[in-house]
């Protein structure tokens, strides 16, 4: 076994995957270290993968060729598009995954990936003899590896204990151990930690769950693909259920919260706010008599069943008893109780926009352990790490970035690197700002000519993708060059204007909701395109007008974009700024000047000063460049 790596990533979860998929896509000879091949895209929590805000995650680590949505499409049981009734910008797809079949998909295309390989261990130290840069890391078994370039993924790891009731049992999740050696490394280096929770519900066996009871929710039919490569699904569709907690449940809840390590005080990390337990529902939303739990099946080829919405770290003869309650799951039998983890996290703040530390160069960390919560935002940090340490490793000068503009992934790391997370972060479409562009439908037309310039697009997806281009420009052409007059409109049973207005078929595309046989009737020439290729132009025609209004906007967050701010900035020169502000600019260190300006508490006013400094000593370089 060779001993020296362009790239090694530590840890196999999703954020690793991915990290270390895009480096060896990029070309670097990558090595990743995990604890055990087998937990390799490990899904620590529930089977699913996409959802609101998510599910434009997944699209936009597809369009850079990742790995996510190909394995979920190898594995997806159940698809559903969220939020289908409202428009295309804030659709999520979302879909339930077998287990099992997500992580030998996982696996699989790691092993088929060129320059990567896998080796199963515990790092237990990073090697960085002057605590500047990165050289290597240290196995518990003794192994070194060499490397100039380490991302760290080690999730709930850090550190990690799990609570239930009184018990508390170090662990790095249900059945794998800690990571200890790894955050005694971090502090030793001057990494400031954190403490976070998380928590997960019992699994129940779905042979005894009473399902003839309960309302059943079927996948949508077809099921939309998640990869923009995958044509059809293949694996068989399985329905989810419905059913709720009632009054009694509460109660049982409400009676024994003392119980609750959260409540009694043993847990001091901060949890998920938008993912609360079952004691937090019942303690914050008194007033209501019921919460939702959906009943999700694992796999095919399992009886395990996951009950979103009831997650808990109450004792397990608690959890028996109030789960008995539920209509449906009165004889349900406990397969795994429910526990809560807390594990250490670093503060994002201390990383650049590639996500290496400003610490530590060369030295990287993606996904939960930088506070996220989900598998879809650790996988999007792992993806832009990975593919920043490869272009490290290559000796390039350039980085590999995604502005709030460009995609979802811009918003969460923009996000984590300018404010931190306090509480474990998950993504929504209400956190961009220019989500009518940031569509789960165009991801691929966002970012994959970003990702072939990058180097981390593959021959298959580059052909594909500018194949579906090519047909969406011709459709486009096609359709601007055929006309109508509103009374031929209306003729045709559409309800128009009668104003003398002769319109494109791209226009009237987007302002109906017509069915292309109607369509049709108009201009025949439209039977002729791909239902795919015509949905897409109906999209884009649907936007435009608004896209082309906050093109305005994104060209102002763009132009203080682009205003960057030397990385040896000395804030207590500049004149003007409170104490609070010096401190929050030091905390972070923006990139940028429009970074500056979203960091909390530095004003207006503090902004304009910073501007007028780094002006000045800019123009000042230049004369003395020019010799003036
Ligand atoms: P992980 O998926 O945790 O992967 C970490 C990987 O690193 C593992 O393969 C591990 O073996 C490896 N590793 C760690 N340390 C070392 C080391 N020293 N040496 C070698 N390998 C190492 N997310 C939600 O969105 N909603 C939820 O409700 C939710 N609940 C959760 C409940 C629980 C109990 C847990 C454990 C997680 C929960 N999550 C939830 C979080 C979700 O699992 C994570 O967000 C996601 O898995 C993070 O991905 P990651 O790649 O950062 O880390």
């Amino acid at each position: 076994m060779r001993d020296r790596f362009d790239v090694i990533v530590i840890g196999g979860g999703h954020a690793g995957c991915e990290a270390a998929a895009a480096s060896a896509r990029m070309g670097a000879q990558t090595l990743l270290l995990t604890h055990k091949r087998a937990t390799i895209g490990e899904m620590s929590c529930n089977p699913a993968i996409g959802g609101l805000g998510k599910g434009h995650l997944v699209r936009e680590i597809d369009a850079l060729d990742g790995v996510m949505a190909r394995a979920t499409d190898l594995a997806g049981i159940q698809y559903r598009v969220l939020n289908r009734s409202k428009g295309p910008a804030v659709r999520g797809p979302r879909a339930q995954a077998d287990r099992k079949l997500y992580r030998e998909a996982a696996l699989g295309i790691l092993e088929a990936q060129e320059n990567l390989w896998i080796e199963e261990a515990s790092v237990e130290d990073i090697l960085c003899p002057d605590d500047r840069l990165v050289t290597g890391v240290r196995c518990g078994d003794g192994r070194v590896f060499n490397s100039e370039n380490v991302v760290l993924t080690t999730g709930t790891f850090l550190r990690g204990v799990i609570h239930r009731g009184e018990e508390r049992v170090p662990a790095g999740r249900i059945g794998d151990a800690p990571a200890l050696g790894l955050s005694v490394t971090l502090e030793r280096i001057g990494f400031k930690l954190g403490r976070l929770k998380t928590g997960t519900p019992a699994r129940l066996d779905g042979r005894t769950i009473d399902w003839e009871s309960l309302e059943e929710q079927p996948g949508d039919s077809p099921p939309e693909p998640m990869s923009y490569l995958t044509n059809r699904i293949l694996v068989p569709q399985l329905s989810c259920h419905i059913t709720r907690t009632i009054p009694e449940t509460h109660r049982i809840i409400a009676d024994n919260l003392h119980l609750s390590p959260m409540y009694a005080g043993r847990i001091e990390g901060v949890g998920p706010r938008y993912c609360p337990s079952i004691e937090d529902k019942v303690v914050r939303f008194g007033d209501r008599d019921h919460h939702q739990i959906f009943l999700e099946p694992e796999g095919i080829d399992t009886h395990w069943v996951y009950p979103n919405g009831i997650s808990t770290s109450l004792p397990t003869e608690v959890q028996k008893a109030f789960i008995s309650t539920i209509p449906g799951l009165e004889r349900a039998e406990m397969l795994r109780p429910g526990y809560a983890i807390e594990y250490d996290h670093v503060d994002a703040r201390e990383l650049n926009r590639t996500l290496e530390t400003r610490r530590v160069h060369g030295l990287y960390f993606a996904g939960q352990i930088n506070g996220t919560t989900g598998y879809e935002e650790a996988a999007a940090q792992g993806l832009v790490a990975g593919i920043n340490a490869a272009m490290r490793a290559s000796g390039a000068t350039a980085e590999f970035s995604i502005d709030r503009a460009d995609g979802y992934i811009g918003v969460l790391i923009d996000d984590l690197i300018t404010k931190g997370a306090r509480e474990p972060y998950r993504m929504f479409t209400s956190r961009a700002e220019y989500r009518l562009r940031l569509r789960a439908d165009n991801a691929d037309r966002r970012l994959t000519e970003l990702g072939i310039e990058a180097g981390c697009v593959g021959s298959a997806r580059q052909r594909a993708f500018r194949k579906k281009n090519t047909a969406i420009s011709e459709a486009i052409r096609a359709l601007s060059s055929m006309t109508a007059s509103p009374n031929e409109l209306q003729a045709a049973g559409m309800a128009v204007n009668l104003d003398g207005v002769v319109r494109s078929a791209y226009e009237v595309l987007g302002q109906t909701r017509v069915h292309e046989e109607v369509l049709a009737k108009v201009w025949p020439g439209i039977r002729a395109l791909d239902p795919e290729i015509l949905e897409a132009v109906r999209t884009d025609s649907l936007y435009s007008g608004y896209v082309s209004r906050q093109d305005a906007d994104i060209r102002s967050y763009r132009r203080d974009e682009a205003l960057h701010l030397p990385e040896a900035v000395d804030f207590n020169a500049i004149g003007g700024l409170s104490n609070e502000v010096r401190e929050a600019l030091m905390a972070v260190r923006p990139q940028t000047l429009g970074q500056a300006a979203r960091i909390p508490g530095v004003t207006p006013a503090a902004v304009l000063a910073l501007m007028r400094h780094v002006k000045s000593r800019n123009d000042a370089a230049n004369r003395t460049a020019t010799g003036e």
